[in-house]
C-alpha cells in the first residue's frame, strides 16, 4: 500500500460531539491518528491548557502567523479566530501518518481546495432540538452564545453536501467505529495507491506475452 498519510477533516455542528468522538478515537487506537492542535484568539475555558486543546494567540500573534503562512487554513468562528498550524500537518502526512483536523467548515473547504485528496467527514446531531440539549448541558457557554452557535448551524448545514461522508452521531461509541472505518477504507482507494498499482503492473510485465 502506499504510504502517504491522509488528511483527515473532522467538522460538525458545535455539540454535535465532534471534540468527543476525537477523543474516544485518540485513546480506543493509539498511535494511529495524529490530531492536529489549532491556534485560536479565543479565551481557554476552564480546563483547557495552551498546547494541548490550542495554542492560545492573542489577535497580533495570530496575525503575525498569517503573515508568516504559517497556517494552512484559518477562518473566523463567533468573532474568534482559529488556524491550523502548517508545518505539524505537512510533517507528518509526509511520514505516512494520518492526521485529524477537528475544524468548521469554511476552513475544511479551504483544505479541500488545497489538498483535493482530503478526507471530510462531517458529524451531526439525529435533530437539531438533540443539538440544542447538548449545548446547554454542556454548561460552559451563555444562553447568548448558545443561541448564537445554534444560528452558525443553521448556516452551516447548507455546506454539508461538501463533505465526503457523514456521521449521524446518535450512539458515541458506534460514531467512533464508524469515523474510525471511513478512514480506514479510504486508504484502500485505487486512487490512493498508484504507486502500489505502477509496481505490480511493472512486476507483471515480465509475464507479458507477445
Ligand atoms: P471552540 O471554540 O468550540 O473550541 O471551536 C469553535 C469552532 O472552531 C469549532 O467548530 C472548531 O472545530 C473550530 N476550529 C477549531 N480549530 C480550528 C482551526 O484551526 N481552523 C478552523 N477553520 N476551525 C477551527
Amino acid at each position: 500500500m502506499d504510504k502517504k498519510g491522509l488528511i483527515v477533516v473532522l467538522s460538525g455542528f458545535s455539540g454535535a460531539g465532534k471534540g468527543t468522538i476525537m477523543k474516544h478515537l485518540l485513546q480506543a487506537y493509539p498511535g494511529e491518528f495524529h490530531l492536529s492542535i489549532s491556534a485560536t484568539t479565543r479565551a481557554p475555558r476552564q480546563g483547557e491548557e495552551d498546547g494541548r486543546e490550542y495554542f492560545f494567540r492573542t489577535r497580533e500573534e495570530f496575525d503575525t502567523m498569517i503573515e508568516n503562512h504559517e497556517l494552512l487554513e484559518y477562518a473566523t468562528f463567533n468573532g474568534n479566530s482559529y488556524g491550523t498550524p502548517r508545518s505539524y500537518v505537512e510533517q507528518l502526512v509526509n511520514e505516512g501518518k494520518d492526521v485529524i483536523l477537528e475544524i468548521e467548515i469554511q476552513g475544511a473547504l479551504q483544505v479541500k481546495k488545497i489538498y483535493p485528496e482530503a478526507l471530510l467527514l462531517f458529524v451531526m446531531p439525529p435533530t437539531a432540538d438533540d443539538l440544542k440539549d447538548r449545548l446547554v448541558g454542556r454548561g460552559t457557554e451563555t444562553e447568548d452564545v448558545i443561541a448564537q452557535r445554534l444560528a452558525i448551524s443553521a448556516k452551516e448545514s447548507q455546506f454539508m453536501t461538501g463533505y465526503d461522508y457523514l456521521v449521524v452521531n446518535d450512539d458515541l461509541e458506534q460514531s467512533v467505529l464508524n469515523v474510525h472505518s471511513i478512514i480506514s477504507s479510504e486508504h484502500f482507494k485505487t486512487a490512493r495507491n498508484v504507486e502500489t498499482i505502477n509496481t505490480i503492473q511493472n512486476e507483471l510485465k515480465k509475464f507479458e506475452r507477445r
